[in-house]
């Protein structure tokens, strides 16, 4: 059974693919999902190749985007940016019926918003596994909202 936490991530997947554009080459219904497994991106046009994140949070207000948002595990996010790599990410945010989609591009985005997290307790199912949050607090206005 999914959690909640995965059935929102899979509702978001699914409202930017089936709704909004490839931001790369504007075409429509192109941006395919990706299987849950693959590790640096959610979506990828299946006309020009784009790739994408897809994060979602469940907001009270839809218009006003969040101070963070929990990311992915650290250790690979880590590698990346020190091989400088980012990929474009699509935040989706969701009030029951309602959502909103806004985009950050690759170029805009820095180390300085990756936060690492506490690795888990030994208790936890994933011990000692670690993640990181989006810090977006400074950065809100290098987001453009889609939809
Ligand atoms: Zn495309």
């Amino acid at each position: 059974m999914p959690t909640d936490k995965q059935k929102l991530g899979v509702l978001g997947e699914n409202l930017v693919s089936k709704n909004l554009v490839c931001q790369k080459c504007k075409k429509k219904r192109t941006l395919k999902k990706l299987p849950i497994n693959f590790k640096c991106a959610d979506l990828i046009c299946d006309f020009c190749g784009f790739l994408a994140q897809v994060k979602s949070s469940n907001v009270k207000d839809i218009n006003k985007l969040p101070n963070s948002i929990l990311g992915a595990a650290w250790g690979p996010q880590e590698e990346r940016m020190n091989a400088g790599i980012y990929f474009p990410l699509y935040l989706v945010l969701v009030n029951e019926k309602k959502y909103s989609v806004f985009y950050l591009s690759a170029d805009l985005q820095s180390k300085d918003i990756f936060k690492a997290r506490k690795p888990l307790s030994s208790s936890a199912k994933r011990a000692g596994w670690q993640g990181f949050m989006y810090d977006i607090s400074k950065i809100k206005n290098h987001f453009v909202r889609l939809k």
